[in-house]
């Protein structure tokens, strides 16, 4: 099956966010991702960007993922300013078991709200 015609956001959890099998509220939704509150904040502000092309995992990703990733990207900015980040925030992208990913498909966190540490655990 062409990537295109998969399932947006893959067989996952988030897969089934995106096509409001799951009933979620989204921050931001355009033809390429969503943005969503993580259900488990680690942060007082905790959301995540989810593209709708499934890409299990950032090393999975190919050259022509490049502008859809730098998306992912803008997109995390500006819903972190809309949230009045104004002090700062950070964006994780956890890739594989050592990195610390539990769910993949490919998402971009964005935690602000208090001072981070690093380095990070
Ligand atoms: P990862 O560990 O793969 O980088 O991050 C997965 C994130 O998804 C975790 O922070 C986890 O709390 C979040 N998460 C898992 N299941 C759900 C869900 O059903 N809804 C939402 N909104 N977030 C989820």
């Amino acid at each position: 099956m062409a990537a295109e015609a998969a399932k947006a956001g893959g067989d996952t959890i988030f897969g089934k966010i995106i096509c409001r099998e799951i009933p979620c509220k989204f921050l931001y939704e355009d033809d390429k991702c969503v943005a969503f509150n993580d259900i488990e904040p680690q942060a007082p502000t905790h959301f995540l960007v989810v593209p709708k092309k499934p890409i299990s995992q950032l090393s999975k990703a190919e050259d022509s993922d490049a502008e859809l990733l730098g998306h992912l990207m803008i997109v995390g900015i500006k819903c972190a300013t809309e949230l009045g980040l104004t002090k700062g925030y950070r964006l994780i992208l956890n890739e594989g078991p050592d990195g610390g990913q539990s769910i993949y498909q490919i998402h971009l966190h964005v935690c602000g709200g208090r001072q981070m540490k690093w380095p990070p655990g």
